[in-house]
């Protein structure tokens, strides 16, 4: 049962129970109404009973004063010529009654008729009755008991005039009550006289009289003439049916029920609108629909749960955005570095996806990654975003100098505000100033090799201990990578190299002079190759042991290199033997080079070091050039190699020009 059916409910039963009372109040209190209104009636038909038999009382009284004063002088004959009036005034009766006991009535013989005079007892009391016969004149109590004219004018003691027969009753009685059942009595000291109800002793019971309550399903009304009368006149009325009543009554309990039912529905409903609209809202979201919303526009608890739940939803659907999004980066990130790393061969397409990577992972405003030789100033290799961090950036970080210096040298991990603050790193020249740094060392296997420094994060909080954890993995992971880059590259530097002097080997000598030729026939340029051999560098061996002559070996190459071009290579031929390849250059300038070289070398203490003799070292030089004497590597060489024959026979320590000219030195 939901929480709208179950307001349902609670609303109608709350409401269902006023109604219901109110219905039965109103029924019992309508019936009692009616049972009041019937009992008004009966009464005021009895008082209107009442009050016409007090008129016809005074009427009748009235006569029988005006009859009295007539008898005082009447004869039998005028007495019952009266009587006879009286009666055909509309009197039942009228009699007389002589003091002599003999009485003449109206009809005749009816005398006993008297025993109905009541209904005027109230008026005609006994001492009105005696009042009325003192008013007759003494002579007429002097009157003779014989019959006759005379003996009726001084035999009368009494005059009763009794008009109010159950005739007349039974005519005003008819009338009232009602026509279906109703009826009337009257009672004289509380038995019933005339009646138009049978079981007149029921209407006569005391609670009946007062009003408390019905006999035989009859309203009832009694009314007494006067104050001190013992006449009563009753009515009596069918007791309202109250079927109507109570069918008008049910149905508008009904109806309220219904309205009451309805009512509760409504507010139900109206309630739990809200209510339900932040159920079916709640619903979608757990569903994980988060762009449902509540649109409770109440100012109500209901309305600010549905504002909140609003909220809650809308910063979920931010968190997941960018809880997305940082997935996609990562997995770019991911997909990069892991490509990254696998290419071992491109050092600075290596450091700079790794940089990306860290910059992306820790949110920062720019990172900058240098790499070298371990000991030796690191170059800087990579750098994203440091445009903002202005000049002073370090294009080299140097061992042991500045914060990023201690990095590289002691392979420590750096992490603060760079400033002269309390608890800040005191920057050195060419560390970002003023900013947050996260920096950690590159390790390869002959140890720092790197740098990777974070500086400012786009939130303007320091880094923290978990980003630097972070970094610190991604750092030992990218450290192997460039060592392994490091490596390759050294393993390809060594595959082309002389290890002992540093200088080219016959394997690149001979690529580098293919592809010059190559460029110097293309475009038409010029080309020298020098050939050069040390003289007598046996006996150096001999003399000096094998270790000077490695060594005289590494100054002679060096000498030689201070005398040429960045342009010009310079490869160990083998054993002593040497060959420069100068390109742009022509036979006379190659000449002059020569004459150079073999001056430099001929400079004494030649590998002289502490304690050391000083070795004395000459040299002699072919010079060959493209296209005059050659136009393969192998002819020039060739070429050169004739002319650096021809210099040693012609006493070494000189240069000669291939097959064309030769000349000694200066
Ligand atoms: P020449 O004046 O005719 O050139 O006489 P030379 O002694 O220089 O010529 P030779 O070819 O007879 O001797 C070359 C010597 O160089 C022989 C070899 O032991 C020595 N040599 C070759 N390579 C090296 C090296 O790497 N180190 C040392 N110390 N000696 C080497
Ligand atoms: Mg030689
Ligand atoms: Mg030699």
């Amino acid at each position: 049962m939901g929480l709208r059916s179950r307001l349902w409910v609670a609303v109608t039963a709350l409401l269902l129970l006023p109604v219901l009372v109110t219905g039965l109040v109103a029924a019992s209190v309508l019936a009692r109404q009616e049972d009041d209104r019937a009992g008004e009636r009966a009464g005021l038909q009895a008082q209107a009973v009442a009050q016409a038999l007090v008129a016809e009382c005074g009427r009748m009284q009235a006569v029988a004063r005006e009859l009295s004063a007539l008898l005082g002088t009447a004869t039998a004959a005028e007495v019952s010529a009266a009587l006879a009036e009286v009666q055909g005034d509309g009197a039942d009766y009228a009699g007389v009654t002589f003091a002599d006991g003999h009485s003449a009535s109206v009809p005749a013989g009816a005398e006993d008729r008297a025993a109905h005079a009541v209904a005027c007892q109230d008026r005609l009391t006994a001492p009105d009755l005696v009042g009325l016969a003192e008013q007759l004149p003494g002579a007429r109590r002097d009157a003779s008991s014989g019959s006759g004219p005379e003996r009726a004018r001084t035999a009368v003691q009494a005059v009763v005039m009794e008009t109010v027969t159950p005739t007349w009753l039974l005519t005003a009685l008819g009338g009232v009550g009602g026509a279906k059942g109703g009826g009337a009595l009257l009672a004289v000291d509380g038995q019933p006289v005339v009646t138009t109800l049978g079981d007149s002793a029921a209407y006569l019971r005391p609670a009946v009289l007062e009003g408390d309550e019905q006999a035989h399903g009859r309203v009832v009304r009694a009314e007494a003439l006067g104050p001190r009368s013992p006449v009563t006149v009753v009515v009596a009325t069918p007791a309202p049916g109250h079927a109507r009543l109570y069918a008008l009554t049910l149905l508008g309990t009904v109806l309220g029920c219904l309205l009451v039912v309805a009512l509760g529905r409504a507010v139900s409903r109206a309630l739990t609108r809200p209510l339900a609209s932040l159920t079916e809202a709640s619903e979608r979201v757990v569903a994980g629909d988060l762009d449902a919303a509540v649109t409770v526009q109440s100012d109500d608890e209901v309305g600010r749960l549905g504002r909140s739940l609003n909220l809650i939803t809308a910063e979920m659907r931010q968190y997941l955005d960018a809880l997305q999004r940082s997935r996609d980066e990562l997995r770019d990130n991911l997909e990069r570095l892991g490509e990254a790393l696998s290419s071992t061969h491109d050092l600075e397409g290596l450091v700079t996806v790794v940089l990306e990577s860290a910059v992306a992972a820790v949110e920062a405003r720019a990172g900058l990654a240098w790499v070298g030789e371990t000991g030796q100033p690191f170059p800087l290799v990579a750098a994203q975003d440091i445009e903002e961090l202005g000049a002073g950036i370090a294009r080299r970080v140097v061992p042991g100098v500045g914060v990023l210096g201690s990095v590289a040298e002691q392979g420590v991990v750096v992490r603060g505000l760079l400033g002269d603050g309390p608890g800040q790193l005191v920057p050195g020249p060419g560390d970002p100033a003023g900013q947050h740094v996260l920096a950690v060392p590159l390790r390869g296997s002959t140890g720092v090799t790197g740098v990777l420094a974070l500086v400012g994060r786009q939130d303007g909080r320091p880094f923290d201990a978990r980003q630097e954890e972070e970094i610190r993995t991604l750092a030992s992971q990218a450290g192997i990578a460039v060592d392994n880059v490091l490596l390759h590259r050294e393993t390809e530097r060594l595959a082309i190299t002389d290890p002992l002097t540093g200088l080219w080997n016959f394997r690149y000598l001979s690529m580098s002079l293919a592809r010059e030729i190559e460029r110097a026939s293309r475009f038409e340029r010029t080309l020298a190759v020098l050939m050069l051999d040390i003289d007598h560098f046996k006996a150096i061996n001999d003399t000096y042991g094998h270790a000077r002559g490695d060594a005289v070996l590494r100054e002679f190459a060096m000498r030689v290199g201070q005398q040429v071009r960045e342009v010009d290579v310079l490869a160990r031929y083998g054993g002593e033997e040497f060959v420069l390849t100068l390109p742009e250059t022509s036979l006379e300038g190659a000449a002059q080079l020569a004459e150079r070289i073999r001056v430099a070398v001929e400079v004494p203490h030649f590998g002289a070091g502490a304690a050391e003799l000083p070795v004395p070292v000459t040299v002699s030089i072919g010079v060959a050039a493209y296209p005059l004497h050659g136009s393969t590597p192998a002819a020039l060489l060739r070429a050169a190699d004739t002319a650096l024959y021809d210099a040693k026979r012609g006493g070494r320590n000189r240069w000669g020009v291939a097959a064309v000219t030769s000349g000694t030195g200066a």
